[in-house]
């Protein structure tokens, strides 16, 4: 069986987290499947998703790691169209996908694994896609 769903996030800043995990778990839940896998996508080419701590400190070095791996002082080609090079860069390094399996009707991840998006050229409206797949 396989349950889609979607929903839209509006993001503040230039480069900011979203944590989306209880959005991801509603529709877990609503979906009614038990075992599987869980699929959260981003359709989008300049934002990206990874699992880790919800910790504000750790939240801060991301987007200070983030900048220092894609400094913005660079003279970057995609810049003479568009000024998000950058954010194209993060969304190839970071991905725009998380898998996860599901086990029980739960999200079988870390405690210390939430789902985040990282917004790389915002303030936008983000899509997210969510899969879930099993019986
Ligand atoms: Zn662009």
């Amino acid at each position: 069986m396989v349950y889609s769903a979607e929903f839209l996030l509006r993001t503040k800043d230039r480069i900011e987290l979203v944590d989306i995990t209880s959005q991801v778990r509603e529709l877990i839940a609503k979906s009614g499947i038990k075992e599987g896998m869980v699929l959260v996508f981003v359709p989008h080419a300049t934002a990206a998703l990874y699992l880790n701590e919800h910790e504000g400190g750790l939240m801060s070095d991301v987007l200070s790691f983030v900048k220092e791996v894609i400094p913005g002082n660079r003279p970057y080609l995609h810049n003479r169209i568009d000024d998000n090079a950058t954010a194209h860069l993060g969304s190839i390094l970071f991905k725009p996908f998380v898998a996860m399996p599901l086990t029980a009707g739960r999200l079988d991840v870390g405690t210390w694994q939430n789902i985040f998006l990282l917004e790389m050229d915002g303030p936008r409206t983000r899509r997210v896609i969510v899969k879930i797949v099993g019986e």
